[in-house]
């Protein structure tokens, strides 16, 4: 037994990832008073960007008496997590283990190189966050998840199966049974490809981030499965934002950050949709969709 409930977002400093503290901030707030209190580490690569987002979220969240300080529910606190610095995230699985584990886990920090740059230094750059980043916090990090927790990874519609340019690896990616040795072979066997000037003939796109994103959905179906076979009644979900105007997603995206947020938010909070779903999905605009 457990006095408080336990969630930490990604690369929460801008953009999505900081709609998804103040949208899980308000959401979890409305909901009935004999909830348990809520703490929501935000997390940053850089300490300095993250404190000042946290002073900022908590200052548009003020006066709705929804924050501890105001005797509200949920309290929001600034952790550093860098997904390429291993070090960073076991610091934090360290605080995370001092609360005795989590319940809601959102994978949202990601990057994207602009325009159409592919090269090998783009492909490695793209993986080593998205991809390897990633999947280092959901390897230290799924342990601590709680029964009933949740584990949501925000991908792309770019994440799509169609992104990959050959049915033979459409199908090693789909495979039932794909663990994530096999996953990352796959994935290093891209990154060799480029390296050896053969991606083309190999089935891949000129696409490093649609790559990184189907590497994503792929992850959350296997990390699904291991939730499932563990039956501690765990949700993993991968989840497209849609187009959001965003330092990544340019000033013409329809959606606003908030708009962003809001299938994340659903499949981390909504009580009653979710676990009538099968495990390992991918979503978008709070439907699931196909791969
Ligand atoms: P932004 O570029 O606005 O924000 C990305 C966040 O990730 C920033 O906080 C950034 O930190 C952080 N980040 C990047 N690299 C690392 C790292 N190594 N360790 C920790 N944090 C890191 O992007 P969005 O808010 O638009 O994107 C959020 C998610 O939504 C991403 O997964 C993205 O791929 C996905 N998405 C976005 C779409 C869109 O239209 N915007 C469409 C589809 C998917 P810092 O400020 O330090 O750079």
């Amino acid at each position: 037994t457990y006095v408080t409930k336990i969630a930490l977002v990604t690369g929460a400093n801008k953009g999505i990832g900081y709609a998804i503290v103040r949208n899980l901030a308000l959401r979890y707030a409305q909901r009935s008073s004999d909830d348990l209190p809520l703490t929501i580490f935000m997390t940053a690569r850089d300490p300095n960007l993250g404190q000042e987002s946290l002073k900022k979220v908590k200052q548009e969240l003020k006066s709705k008496q929804i924050l501890k300080d105001e005797n509200g529910k949920v309290d929001i606190k600034f952790l550093r997590m860098d997904l390429t610095d291993e070090e960073s995230i076991k610091e934090v699985k360290q605080v995370l283990e001092n609360e005795n584990g989590l319940d809601i886990l959102i994978n949202n920090a990601a990057i994207a190189f602009k325009g159409n740059q592919f090269d090998i230094n783009v492909v490695h750059t793209t993986l080593e966050t998205n991809f390897y980043g990633t999947l280092n916090v959901c390897n230290q990090l799924y342990p601590l998840i709680r029964p009933n927790g949740r584990l949501i990874n925000i991908s792309s519609g770019l994440g799509k199966l169609s992104t990959l340019k050959s049915s033979e690896l459409q199908k090693k990616f789909t495979q039932e049974d794909l663990d994530i040795d096999e996953l990352i072979g796959l994935i290093k066997k891209f990154e060799n490809d480029v390296e050896n000037d053969q991606w083309t003939k190999e089935g891949w796109p000129s696409q490093a981030y649609g790559v990184s994103k189907v590497g994503v959905i792929a992850m959350s179906k296997i990390f699904a499965r291991r939730a499932d076979s563990e039956g501690k009644n765990i949700f993993v979900h991968a989840c497209c934002p849609g187009w959001v105007a965003t330092d990544m997603g340019g000033p013409n995206a329809p959606r606003n950050i908030d708009q962003g947020a809001e299938t994340p938010v659903y499949l981390a909070l909504d009580e009653d949709v979710v676990p009538k779903t099968k495990n390992g999905e991918f979503w978008q605009y709070e439907k699931v969709i196909p791969w």
